[in-house]
């Protein structure tokens, strides 16, 4: 029989050389990515289950880059992360969202929230807390309105500095959520242990709905009852699948059925106040 011959080697090879070539690419790129400001964020409605209300949005960092075009966070974050430029990216998102936020609550609502999602990294560094104290000192909003999401694979880190960690942004002010809930590296007893607000259930669990799935999914949102916290259903495409959320003690949703991610233009377009003819 024939074994892997040289010509599928060649190939791996070079496919292994473009991957490699793409990377340093795109690691180059991202040292000046701020100053040339090709990132920046865009923004999901979170939408209340009972009012159908947007009750505020989640921060989502874009990086369009010039030669390669659309780069998902997916991919460039843990590039951020190796190559140590995700401090300064990071900081320069809590920033951002907190000055887009004290804007739509005077244009929009003053009630309105933001999500910020948190890197693990991101939250055990100094640099993070002194961003924190900053926003705080700045007033141009209250930090009630403003929801640190992690996943829960912070809790793999020392379990009492994460809850010390916790407790200090806790006592800034800010709200706390577990993102992608249900996903990671989960254990009952941090979740007592974790001074949170807020569970955000992984799409893969509303996923469930549609094909009859939804033990789980009926389980976190029991767990997240009993604790008391907010629910936010994520990734929500179908209508089968909201109808269901309407029913459950799930307070917020998210997803694609009510609205991508937004620019600053199009949410101000569609939610912002009606400009006279
Ligand atoms: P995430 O925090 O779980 O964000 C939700 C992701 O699901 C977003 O992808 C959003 O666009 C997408 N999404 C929302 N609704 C739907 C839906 O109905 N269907 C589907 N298929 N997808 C939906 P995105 O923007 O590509 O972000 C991916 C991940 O990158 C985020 O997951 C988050 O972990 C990370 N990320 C994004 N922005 C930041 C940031 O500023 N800082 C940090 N540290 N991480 C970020
Ligand atoms: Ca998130
Ligand atoms: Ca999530
Ligand atoms: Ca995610």
């Amino acid at each position: 029989g024939k074994a892997v011959g040289t010509g599928t080697i060649q190939y791996l090879t070079h496919e292994m050389d473009e991957q490699f070539t793409r990377k340093l690419q795109l690691e180059r790129s991202l040292f000046t990515a701020l100053e040339d400001h090709s990132l920046h964020l865009a923004y999901q409605p979170i939408i209340n289950l009972k009012t159908k209300q947007v009750d505020g949005f989640e921060a989502l960092l874009r990086w369009n880059h010039t030669a390669l075009g659309s780069i998902p966070p997916d991919e460039f974050i843990p590039l951020a992360e190796e190559a140590a430029l995700i401090t300064p990216i990071n900081n320069w998102v809590v920033l951002e969202a907190c000055e887009q936020l004290a804007k739509w609550q005077e244009r929009i609502s003053d009630d309105l929230t933001m999500a910020i999602n948190i890197s693990p990294h991101q939250f055990q560094s100094d640099s993070f807390v002194r961003t924190l104290h900053h926003v705080v000192g700045q007033k141009k909003i209250n930090p009630r309105f403003v929801t640190l999401e992690m996943t829960e694979n912070i809790a793999i880190l020392q379990t009492q500095r994460t809850v010390e960690r916790m407790q200090l942004i806790k006592s800034l002010g800010f709200r706390l959520s577990i993102d992608d809930f249900g996903t990671g590296y989960s254990s009952l007893q941090y979740l007592r242990a974790f001074p949170i607000d807020e569970l955000k259930i992984d799409k893969v669990f509303i996923d469930g709905i549609d094909s009859g799935e939804n033990g789980l999914l009926d389980s976190i949102i029991q767990l997240g009852r009993n604790l008391n916290l907010n629910l936010v259903a994520e990734g929500v495409e179908t209508a089968s699948a909201l109808r269901y959320l309407e029913a459950t003690a799930c307070q917020q949703m998210q997803g694609f059925i009510f609205s991508e991610p937004l620019s600053v233009t199009e949410i101000e377009e569609r939610f912002g106040p009606s400009t006279p003819e």
